[in-house]
């Protein structure tokens, strides 16, 4: 197995390319326009549109996507390198066609929609001409799917849905939904709940309430109402009962193309502080020069180069099992180290830039929030560390003695069973353990 951190040229210059490119073009965007996923708002899409253009003529479009959806089946390393730097831009993603949730809804329809829900939904969500919204988590809980019941039953010709949903982002933009329902409550809950694609202006269905966190451009995180919203048979994604498969189909990529592009967030915010502390001098010398603030440089650099590897090793190993469930551990690791490097990092930046770090005229009390947002977002940290632990102790057997194995007295048994005579034979006990 070969070990090389190196990128090869062709792929780095396309990068170099994209790192102009966004500073230049696309970092301007967000201090003059709304929310990336409004498309339907006129000034966005002056904007918007003609950048998306220059990305396709350059071949950079929806990276994410194999060549039959139009993308370049990069892979995820290729994808991390590029994401990371779309990341440090608000309109970065959406720019380049490889947004969230958009980029994994997309993925969720192109493995599972009907032809019909490809030509109606799919194809303009590629194009970005329409938006998605992701409803699984219910005002009741979002961590714990067992206390889901917005239901789904079966009349006649149609399913019919009931119930709410909570905090599904983008729901004001939205031109359909993907909504995670009961079909069978007797059922366990792997096989409880099924996957439905429902028109965002299906009779029945209403946005009761858009929330947003502190911070954020304008509220779109939808608590919706369902009653008795109808779609067809075939608005069922996947099999009856299926909802948790075909959910991990965006939520693997999801979660891995996030920490690529917070990896983006942190380092912006590592770069505001550097150029700060070597800007400002306070008692006659660059805070710079200050060994707190050096302190402060140095752990940030080394936190977001220990998240960066683990990230690209990651992504590394999904293209290389070219499946998600195989990379569980991982992934969740990711998501679990993510929003801590996040939130120290634009921490260190806020309090580095004094009393201008707090205002709202910086970028830190929002990467602030960031961290939290990428802290509860396709599952809390505390769940994805359950997981990272479950999976490695999996790995693990029980020792069947009252003393671990690699007790002293044990270890040295077996120690001397291994080279006892060779020692005999050459008679010495100088070095001996005791
Ligand atoms: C910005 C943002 C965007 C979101 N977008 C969407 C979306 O588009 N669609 C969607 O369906 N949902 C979305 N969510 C919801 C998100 O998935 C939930 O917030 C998350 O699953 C937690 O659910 P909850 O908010 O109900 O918190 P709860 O389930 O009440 O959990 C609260 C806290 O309890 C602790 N906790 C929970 N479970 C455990 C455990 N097993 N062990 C230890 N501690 C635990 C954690 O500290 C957790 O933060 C979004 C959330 C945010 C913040």
């Amino acid at each position: 197995m070969a070990w090389d951190f190196g990128t090869d040229p062709d792929y780095q210059s396309k990068l170099d390319w994209v790192a102009d490119f966004v500073r230049e073009e696309v970092q301007p965007l967000e201090y003059v326009l709304g929310h990336p996923s409004d498309v339907r708002d006129p000034r966005r899409n002056a904007l918007v549109r003609p950048l998306q253009q220059e990305v396709r003529r350059q071949g950079l479009w929806a990276c994410h996507l194999g060549p039959e959806l139009g993308g370049q089946g990069y892979g995820q390393v290729k994808l991390a390198l590029l994401n990371e730097i779309l990341g440090g831009a608000m309109y970065g993603p959406t720019v380049f066609g490889c947004q969230a949730p958009d980029s994994g809804n997309a993925e969720i329809l192109a493995h599972y929609g009907t032809p019909e829900q490809k030509a109606r939904y799919l194809e303009p969500l590629l194009a970005n001409e329409i938006a998605p919204c992701s409803a699984m988590t219910e005002p009741q809980g979002g961590a714990d799917p067992g206390v889901f019941t917005t239901r789904a039953v079966r009349e006649g010709d149609n399913w019919v849905i009931s119930g709410e949903k909570w905090f599904a982002s983008h729901a004001r933009y939205a031109e359909f939904l993907i909504v995670m329902a009961v079909t069978d409550p007797d059922a366990p809950l792997m096989r409880r709940m099924s996957m439905f694609i429902v028109p965002a202006d299906a009779p029945g269905l209403e946005i009761v309430h858009n929330y947003g966190f502190a911070t954020e451009k304008e509220p779109n995180h939808g608590h919706l109402k369902f009653d008795r919203v109808k779609v067809p048979l075939d608005a069922m994604l996947g099999r009856e009962g299926d909802a948790f498969v075909v959910a991990q189909v965006r939520l693997g990529g999801g979660r891995i193309h996030h920490a690529m592009r917070t990896i983006g967030e942190a380092r912006r915010a590592l770069d505001m502080m550097c150029e700060r502390v070597i800007s400002r001098s306070t008692k006659g010398e660059r805070l710079a020069d200050k060994q707190m603030v050096q302190e402060k440089i140095a752990d940030s650099w080394i936190e977001l180069e220990q998240f960066r590897l683990l990230v690209l090793r990651t992504a590394w190993l999904v293209d290389q099992k070219k499946d998600y469930k195989q990379v569980r551990k991982d992934i969740s690791a990711i998501k679990a180290a993510m929003p801590r490097v996040l939130h120290d990092i634009a921490t260190r930046a806020l309090h580095l830039h004094g009393s201008l770090g707090i205002t709202e005229e910086m970028p830190f009390t929002h990467l602030v929030m960031q961290s939290f947002h990428m802290g509860l977002a396709d599952g809390p940290v505390e769940v994805h560390k359950v997981t990272v632990a479950r999976q490695l102790l999996r790995e693990y057997t029980p020792s069947g003695s009252q003393f671990p194995d690699y007790h002293l007295q044990t270890r040295r048994e077996a120690a001397l069973a291994k080279y006892g005579k060779a020692l005999e034979a050459v008679g010495s006990t100088a070095g001996r353990a005791s």
